[in-house]
């Protein structure tokens, strides 16, 4: 259809997979300036299912993770979030959400957008080979981390466009830390966000428990 289509004739479309538990601003940054350099007609944020296995923590519930990126996103005519990683039974790995994407989007050109730290493990994710067939790959920069020059080498060099981010240091892990440390996300993670964590008590305060370890 006309108006629905890139210079190239193919809509272009962000896949932002993460845990998002919780999504924050860093999230919604990152996804915003990809969207905005690459011209994007759509961001489509993916949260992970839930590990079939624990590993060296507790994932909060997929439909809580879903439902926050839904809140956070929702007022952006650009952003949407997607169920086919907590759809998919099993272990979430990148290859299955582009395949899966692909499929539902054949007009599509995707763009996958990752940070830097997540990027750094690319060589481990599954079929890589495949992965940069499917989709062009963008590589936030965050501070704190700075990309192996090897790893970024051994990437087809036409699939991956690094950019970076303004400041934002914020994660998941902080914001999960801070509210066991009874301290405020308020302003790291969008207000709706900041309400649903208090109305369904997530990530509660330890009580009597030490925080090393991390
Ligand atoms: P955790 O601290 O639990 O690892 P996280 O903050 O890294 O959480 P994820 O859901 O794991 O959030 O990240 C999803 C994606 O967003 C990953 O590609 C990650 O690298 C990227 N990302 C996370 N935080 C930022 C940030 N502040 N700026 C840019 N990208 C980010
Ligand atoms: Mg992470």
């Amino acid at each position: 259809e006309p108006g629905l289509e890139g210079l190239n004739g193919r809509r272009r479309i962000g896949v932002m997979g993460g845990t998002f538990d919780p999504i924050h601003h860093g999230h919604l940054v990152a996804a915003s300036e990809v969207q905005s350099f690459f011209d994007l007609d759509e961001v489509v944020f993916v949260p992970t299912g839930d590990p079939w296995q624990k590993a060296d923590r507790d994932v909060s519930p997929a439909e809580h993770r879903y439902l926050m990126t839904v809140i956070a996103t929702a007022a952006n005519p650009r952003f949407t979030v997607s169920r086919v990683d907590i759809d998919r039974a099993g272990r979430t790995y990148t290859i299955d959400t582009l395949r899966d994407l692909a499929k539902a989007l054949p007009d599509a050109e995707l763009y996958f957008i990752t940070g830097a730290d997540a990027l750094a493990e690319i060589f481990t994710w599954r079929d890589t080979d495949e992965l940069f067939e499917l989709a062009q790959f963008v590589g936030c920069t965050r501070p704190g981390y700075t990309m192996d020059p090897e790893v970024i080498a051994k990437i087809p060099a036409d699939r991956i466009t690094m950019l970076e981010i303004p400041a934002l240091a914020i994660s998941s892990s902080d914001c999960r830390e801070r509210r066991h440390r009874g301290e405020p996300v308020w302003y790291l993670v969008p207000d709706g966000v900041v309400q649903y964590i208090g109305k369904h008590d997530l990530y509660r305060p330890k009580t009597g428990q030490n925080e090393t370890g991390h």
